[in-house]
Parts: structure tokens; C-alpha cells; sequence
């Protein structure tokens, strides 16, 4: 399997060979065309097993098509830690360093004050790596717009709920558009974590390493 055969806009291949990634991996190979397709995935995945590009490359991929008309937030990924909102925010940025166009890429996570990254928010963003209550937080301090997001991710969602954000997922979820693309992954699949993603996810494609 290669990256070419994934479906992927060609300026992403360049950036994937750029940032060093020669084949892809398995959650990669599963996820990608599936998430291309506009399906629903539920991904079971660990760190290290390149999720992070599993979700990262199809939202990117669906913000080149749409360069130059709507503008707006198309893709909201949710991170239980400052972490991981980092790390992951990093590695979305790295790829888009790649990339002919501008894409806006924002991380936002509590414990620290909101206003710089509400300053950070404005003029709009494409992408938004955060916490769920910090995210919350700047729904209603209306820095950021939901009712366009095109894509929802769950990153981590065993750690999600663990950390005890199952409340502000239900309330950001009733911010959404009905219609979007849910992307779930998580490391482990306990009953609540099943729950989850059973009332999330439409049809979805399952995609395991
Ligand atoms: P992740 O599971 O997304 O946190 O990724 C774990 C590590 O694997 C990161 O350092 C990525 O840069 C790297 N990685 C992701 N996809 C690939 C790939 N297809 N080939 C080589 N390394 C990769």
C-alpha cells in the first residue's frame, strides 16, 4: 500500500514525503479512503500507530478542494490533554508547512488564560485541536463559530471520558451541525466508550491496526 493509492490530493503526498512518511500505516491505509469517501470511521488506535495523520490528511484534503469559496472552522478535533492538543496541533501544522495554500491550524486548551487564545481565534480558523471545556469556553465567548464544522474528531476517546468529559462532549455535540463527518478513535473499547461512539458515529467504517 502506498500513500498515492490512498485518494489523497497530490500536494498532500508531497507534504507526506516532505515531513518523511514513506508508507503508510495500517490505521492509515483503513481510515484514509473511508474518511475521503465522507464515511464515518471508528478507528481503534493507539499512539504511535500514526492516527494523528489518519484524521489529519482527509480533513486536509477536503480544505484544499474548498481553497478560495467557504471560508469558516471545518474540522474540530477534540484532545482530553494540553498535550496532546499540542502535539497534535504540531503535527497538523508540520504537514500544512507543506502545502501551497494557507490553512489555519489552532490549539486551545484550559489551565491557562483564554484571552491569547481568543486573539489567536480571530479572523477565523480552519482547523481547531482542543480541550472540551476550554473549547466550551470560547463557544460562548463566541471566538469560535460551530455551526460549520464539517468534521468532528474524538482523539483518545477512552481517555475522554475517563478524564471526565463525557457533559461537555453532549453540550459541544448540540452546537454541531446534525450533518457532519465523526471520526472516533480510542485505544480501548469499554461499554461507555462503545456507548459513545454508537450514538456518534452513522454507518461507520471500522478501521484497526
Ligand atoms: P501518532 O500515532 O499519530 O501519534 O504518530 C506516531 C508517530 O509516527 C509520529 O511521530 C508520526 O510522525 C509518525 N508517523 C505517522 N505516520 C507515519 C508513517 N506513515 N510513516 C512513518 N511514520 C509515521
Amino acid at each position: 500500500m502506498s500513500f498515492a493509492s490512498l485518494g489523497l490530493a497530490p500536494a498532500l503526498l508531497d507534504a507526506v514525503a516532505a515531513i518523511g512518511h514513506d508508507t503508510p500505516t495500517a490505521i492509515q491505509s483503513a481510515a484514509i479512503p473511508a474518511a475521503l469517501q465522507g464515511r464515518d470511521v471508528l478507528g481503534a488506535a493507539q499512539t504511535g500507530s500514526g492516527k494523528t495523520a489518519a484524521f489529519a490528511l482527509p480533513m486536509l484534503h477536503a480544505l484544499l478542494a474548498r481553497q478560495g469559496t467557504r471560508r469558516g472552522l471545518h474540522g474540530l478535533v477534540l484532545v482530553p490533554t494540553r498535550e496532546l492538543a499540542a502535539q497534535v496541533g504540531d503535527a497538523i501544522r508540520a504537514l500544512v508547512q507543506h502545502l501551497p495554500s494557507t490553512i489555519k491550524v489552532s490549539i486551545a486548551f484550559g489551565g491557562v488564560s483564554i484571552n491569547p487564545q481568543m486573539m489567536a481565534l480571530r479572523g477565523g480558523t480552519d482547523i481547531i485541536v482542543a480541550t472540551p471545556g476550554r473549547l466550551l469556553d470560547l463557544a460562548r465567548h463566541n471566538a469560535v463559530k460551530l455551526d460549520g464544522v464539517a468534521t468532528l474528531v474524538l482523539d483518545e476517546a477512552d481517555k475522554l471520558l475517563d478524564m471526565g468529559f463525557a457533559d461537555e462532549i453532549a453540550e459541544i455535540l448540540a452546537l454541531l451541525p446534525a450533518r457532519r463527518q465523526n471520526l472516533f478513535f480510542s485505544a480501548t473499547f469499554p461499554a461507555a466508550v462503545q456507548a459513545l461512539a454508537t450514538s456518534l458515529l452513522h454507518d461507520p467504517v471500522r478501521a484497526q491496526l
